[in-house]
């Protein structure tokens, strides 16, 4: 099937081609070292793919928020040993300055990679002249990096349209889960919307009403839709002045047939801190000094079988607040159901957001999931029916 976008399958023969690749390497460091390198893995598949076929593979990407100044902070030149150690492979660094003759002296099947692209201004206003400066070091360009791809920069945008563009292997897979999930999914359809605040998600929710046959609300928004209903929900997170926006979207919800499910039974506690005197209570018995902090027991057993009745899940934002003890209870007991399922071949899961990935590895299911992507504002600007401007520059 053609894709709608190129892939490392069209770009044909590419010994000794430089082609500059866009990844995503800002990892987190404490003392010089990367304490998460889940970044640099994702690159892996791309980036060996590239030097194994014989081209000059030149890295681009940004570190920080240097805005236009250059510093050894925010030198990518500090992440090239641990980024070598996860490719198992030498990785050469390469400073803006001199970067011509730099790039001139490798060999096929070298990689490289540059200098912080935010060294210059330039980068995060997509300047033709910087877009002229990194081109000039390439023949082709990869995009690799989703993650950043919801921002129209030099490296992420710019650059698709001065030289032959491609998708790298990551970039692929997650367009191509996103599309399972969203663009054309199996029906029934289902997405489960957590975290803390209905303000962070209101156009993802709003989208989502027009796209999935149930959406299941947790975490704290669902305070605040039960708050807009006339439920008493005491001293829990709840955005009030929000109320006729969320009447808003359960009315469109209605018009798209979109079965919205709030829970009706809450686990609430009077102090928010590990392992408290909890009560389980239906949602109209919270008492004005107690908190819902997580859905409980009698709902999420009926969210799973909703599921079991879904083809496709699209899931960002925790049931509950997931790091306190016990109100990760809801959020793991559907995650594992949602993988059983997966697992089964019944359900179809793409899940996204960064508080829901340490969810979702907290339940110690995030492998068994279809696809759980690492990008948090791309994934759910994406889940906003937004058109990514570094994905759009892609399209054939
Ligand atoms: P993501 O990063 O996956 O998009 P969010 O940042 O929107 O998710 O929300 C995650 C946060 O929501 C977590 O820190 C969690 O503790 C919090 N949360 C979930 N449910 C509640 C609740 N009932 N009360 C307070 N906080 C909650
Ligand atoms: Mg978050």
């Amino acid at each position: 099937m053609t894709k709608a976008f190129k892939t490392l399958d069209d770009i044909g023969e590419i010994t000794g081609k430089r082609v500059l690749v866009r990844e995503d390497l800002n990892v987190p460091m404490a003392d010089g070292a990367v304490t998460d390198d889940t970044r640099l893995r994702a690159t892996v598949a791309t980036v060996s793919e590239l030097a194994d076929r014989g081209a000059i593979v030149l890295i681009l990407a940004h570190f920080g928020r240097p805005k236009g100044i250059p510093s050894p902070e925010f030198s990518l030149s500090q992440v090239v040993r641990p980024y070598a150690a996860v490719l198992g492979r030498p990785v050469r660094y390469v400073d803006w300055e001199g970067a011509t003759d730099a790039v001139a002296m490798l060999q096929p099947g070298d990689i490289a990679v540059l200098e912080n692209t935010r060294f210059f201004g330039g980068e995060e206003k997509n300047d033709p002249a910087v877009v002229d400066r990194f081109a000039a070091l390439g023949d082709l360009y990869v995009n690799d990096a989703f993650s950043a791809a919801h921002r129209a920069h030099a490296s992420t945008e710019g650059l698709a349209h001065v030289l032959p563009a491609f998708a790298g292997r990551a970039m692929e897979a997650e367009l191509d889960a996103l599309e399972k999930a969203l663009g054309a999914p199996e029906h029934p359809v289902a997405a489960v919307v957590g975290g803390a605040k209905v303000s962070s998600k209101l156009d993802v929710l709003r989208h989502l009403v027009t796209k999935v046959d149930h959406l299941i609300i947790g975490g704290g928004m669902a305070n605040t839709f039960l708050a807009a209903r006339g439920v008493a929900v005491g001293k829990s997170l709840c955005e009030h002045e929000l109320a006729s926006v969320c009447e808003q979207i359960l009315d469109a919800a209605d018009k798209a047939n979109c079965i919205v499910h709030l829970p009706y039974d809450v686990v609430v506690a009077k102090e928010f801190k590990p392992n408290p005197a909890t009560r389980t209570v239906n949602v109209h018995e919270v008492a004005a000094d107690e908190m819902i902090l997580d859905v409980g027991p009698a709902a999420v057993e009926s969210l799973g079988d909703v599921l079991k009745n879904c083809r496709t899940l699209v899931w960002n934002g925790p049931l509950g607040a997931f790091e306190t003890p016990p109100f990760d209870t809801a959020t793991v007991a559907l995650a594992k159901t949602a993988a059983a399922l997966t697992q089964d071949g019944s359900l179809v899961s793409v899940a996204g957001g960064g508080d829901t990935v340490a969810a979702l590895n907290h339940a110690g299911v995030a492998n068994a999931f279809t696809f759980v992507s690492t990008a948090g504002g791309a994934f759910l600007e994406w889940m906003e029916g937004r058109e990514l401007p570094g994905v759009a520059a892609l399209r054939r």
